[in-house]
C-alpha cells in the first residue's frame, strides 16, 4: 500500500479487468490503482479493448492516468506468446475487428478444452464457463479464457483451487490443454502499430528462453519491437536481469507490470496491482517512440 500523502509514482503497464479474465471492473481497478499510489496504469485485457473506455472515465475522475492497451494472444513454434499493445486507439475499427476474430478462434479452443474435460469425466460445459464471465460483465464484448474454466472446476468441487486446475488440466501440456491457432507475433505487432500503439513483448521469462529470444530478435529485425516487459510478477531476478539486458542490447525500453487479475478472498490472482512499476522516464521514452511514428492517439 502507498503511504498516505506520498506522491503517486510509476505506471503498472499490465492488468486485466472483467472485460477478460480479471475479477474487478475497470472502475474498481482504477480505484485500486489510486489507493496503490500509481501515477498511471495500462488496461491490457486479453484480445479486447472493451474495458478501456470505462477505465479512462474512472481514471479521469480519480486522477490516475490510463494507458489504453490490449494483450494479444499470438503464437510462435506452437506456443503462446503474448504481445502487449500500449497507447492503442481502443476504438480503432480495424483493430476491433481483428480482436473479434481472435476471440472467435479462442471460443473454438474453449469448446475443445471443455470437450476434453468432459472426456475426463467432469460435468462441465462452455455455457457454464461463459456464464461466469458474463456474471461480472454484461457487455457481450468480453473475452472468455482458461481462468474462467478453472473457476468452473473449482465451483464444481473438482479441484481445490485455480492453481490445481491449471497444474492438472489447463496449463500447457496438462490433461485438457488444447493449443489454439493464433496469429504470429509479427502479425499481432502490425495490428498494434496500425492502431497507433507501441509493441511490447509480454513476460518473456514465461516462454522457452530460446523461443522468447527468437521472437524478440525477429520483431526487432523487422523494426516492430518497441519494448520488452522485463519486470513481471512471475519473473525471478535472473529472468528480469536477462530481459533488461536484452532490452538494453537492442536499444528498446524495458517495461514492468503486475499482470494483476483481481483479488478474491484477500488473495490477488497473479500479483497485486502496482507491485511492478515502470518508471516515468521509461513511459516518456515509449511515448516519444509513439509520437515519432505519428498517428498519435490522444485519450
Ligand atoms: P487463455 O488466454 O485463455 O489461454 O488464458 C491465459 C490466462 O490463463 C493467463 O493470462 C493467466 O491468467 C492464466 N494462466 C495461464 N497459465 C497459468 C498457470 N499455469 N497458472 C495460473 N494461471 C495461468
Ligand atoms: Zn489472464
Ligand atoms: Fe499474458
Ligand atoms: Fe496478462
Amino acid at each position: 500500500m502507498a503511504v498516505i500523502g506520498e506522491r503517486p509514482h510509476g505506471y503498472d503497464l499490465h492488468m486485466h479487468t472483467t472485460a477478460s479474465d480479471g475479477w474487478l471492473t475497470p472502475e474498481d481497478c482504477m480505484a485500486l490503482a489510486k489507493r496503490q499510489g500509481l501515477r498511471g496504469a495500462a488496461v491490457t485485457d486479453h484480445d479486447t479493448t472493451a474495458g478501456v473506455e470505462a477505465a479512462v472515465r474512472a481514471g479521469q475522475k480519480l486522477g490516475v492516468e490510463i494507458v489504453p492497451g490490449v494483450e494479444i494472444s499470438a503464437m510462435h513454434r506452437g506456443h503462446d506468446i503474448h504481445i502487449l499493445g500500449l497507447w492503442i486507439d481502443p476504438g480503432d475499427p480495424l483493430l476491433s475487428e481483428r480482436l473479434a476474430g481472435n476471440r472467435d478462434v479462442r471460443r473454438l479452443r474453449n469448446v475443445t478444452m471443455l470437450e476434453a474435460l468432459r472426456r475426463l469425466g467432469f460435468d462441465v460445459t462452455l455455457e457454464e464457463a461463459e456464464r461466469i464471465a458474463a456474471s461480472r460483465r454484461e457487455d457481450g464484448d468480453r473475452t472468455v479464457g482458461r481462468p474462467h474454466i478453472a473457476e468452473l472446476l473449482v465451483a464444481k468441487g473438482y479441484v481445490t483451487d485455480l492453481k490445481e486446475a491449471f497444474d492438472l488440466y489447463l496449463a500447457e501440456g496438462a490433461k485438457a490443454y488444447v493449443a489454439s491457432p493464433r496469429v504470429s507475433p509479427e502479425e499481432a505487432a502490425r495490428w498494434i502499430r496500425e492502431a497507433g500503439g507501441v509493441v511490447v513483448v509480454a513476460h518473456p521469462g514465461l516462454y522457452r528462453e530460446s523461443e522468447a529470444l527468437e521472437t524478440i530478435e525477429r520483431l526487432h529485425a523487422a523494426g516492430m519491437l518497441d519494448g520488452i516487459e522485463a519486470g513481471h510478477a512471475d519473473h525471478g531476478e535472473t529472468a528480469e536481469r536477462l530481459w533488461r539486458r536484452t532490452a538494453e542490447r537492442l536499444g528498446v525500453p524495458a517495461t514492468a507490470g503486475s499482470d494483476f487479475h483481481g483479488i478474491r478472498g484477500g488473495e490477488p490472482f497473479h500479483a497485486m496491482l502496482g507491485s511492478r512499476r515502470t518508471e516515468e522516464e521509461t513511459v516518456e521514452r515509449l511515448l516519444q517512440i509513439k509520437k515519432k511514428r505519428g498517428n498519435y492517439y490522444d485519450s
